[in-house]
């Protein structure tokens, strides 16, 4: 039987501008996908205002041009996406499979974070703000789809999940927002995504986006999970904790050195050559054995 196409995507929030540790999954999607002969998309996903900075999406546009990484089609931008949520979320209500709850952080805290169905047999006045619950037991019976999910990513260490084991996903946020694993799941079905190639910082959420994505008759992802760049063990760069820039002007310079943190030990004369010449070697030569296992890899100090 022929495989399904490769369709790959790097999927940044408009948090702030791309740091290295945001172009090491722009360059190791784009390899992966180029490699198999398979499409490259990009998708931003802002959906969520509050954290967005201003700018944020053309400048990390403007850097995987800078950086030669050219996507397929036209860029995807979630905040053009809500009927589509809507779609989702009227689909999952009418078949009885969600609820709004009211409960406070607070309550939830109090039950170690993990949340307890509480609402699930409430009606909770309509005036009340709400988030909207997916009923993971109820739709695990009345879907037939497996709880326990294992996922076996092509760079990661296999793991299996228990979906029910957070208590219901939240797929509609009480802000009125909509939640980020509903968004992803919708898009990667409806672009039809087949490899995932992202940050380890998301492996864990990997069963309930593939639990959402069977709930809405997707075909589950190819999942490959690379290291997150850590300034020091167990502190991510982030958008959010103002990791530097990618500087633009450098791009050869960065896109060699993104090869290092991935471990496909670029040869050094490479260190002074083209954008497209790292890039056409980086697609040859890449190798995500090398990953194997490893979540976290430190920012040089020099
Ligand atoms: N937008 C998410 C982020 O920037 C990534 C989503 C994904 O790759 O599934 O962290
Ligand atoms: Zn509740």
């Amino acid at each position: 039987m022929p495989s399904p196409p490769y369709i790959g995507r790097f999927a940044p929030s408009p948090s702030g501008p791309l740091h290295m540790g945001s172009l090491l999954c722009a360059l190791a999607s784009y390899c992966d996908a180029r490699q198999q002969q398979g499409q490259w998309l990009v998708r931003i996903e802002d959906i969520d205002p509050p954290r967005e900075e201003a700018g944020a999406s053309e400048r990390i546009l403007t850097t995987l041009q800078a950086h030669g990484l050219t996507w397929d089609g036209k860029v995807r931008r979630q905040s053009q996406r809500s009927e589509a949520y809507h779609a989702a979320l009227a689909n999952i209500h009418s078949q009885g499979l969600s609820y709004r709850c009211t409960c406070s952080r607070k309550r939830i805290h109090a039950n170690a974070g993990i949340y307890d169905g509480h609402c699930r047999t409430l009606t909770p006045a309509a005036s009340k703000p709400a988030a909207i619950r997916l009923n993971l037991d109820k739709a695990a019976k009345l879907k037939g789809i497996a709880p326990c999910i294992t996922i076996h990513d092509d760079i990661q260490v296999a793991r299996t999940d228990d979906v029910r084991a957070q208590g219901d996903v939240i797929i509609h946020r009480k802000d009125g927002l909509f939640a980020y694993h509903l968004a992803v799941v919708v898009d990667d079905i409806d672009q039809g995504i087949s490899h995932c190639v992202r940050g380890a910082d998301l492996y864990f959420c990997c069963a309930s986006q593939q639990f959402l994505t069977q709930l809405l008759g997707g075909t589950p992802l190819r999942y490959a999970h690379i290291p997150v760049l850590s300034s020091e063990p167990g502190k991510k760069l982030s958008k959010q904790h103002h990791a530097a820039p990618i500087d633009d002007t450098l791009a050869n310079k960065n896109l060699y050195q993104a090869l290092r943190y991935l471990q496909q030990s670029p040869p050094s004369e490479l260190s002074d050559a083209s954008v497209s010449e790292i890039l056409s070697w980086a697609i040859t030569h890449w190798n995500r054995e090398r990953l194997h296992g490893i979540e976290e890899v430190l920012l040089d100090s020099h």
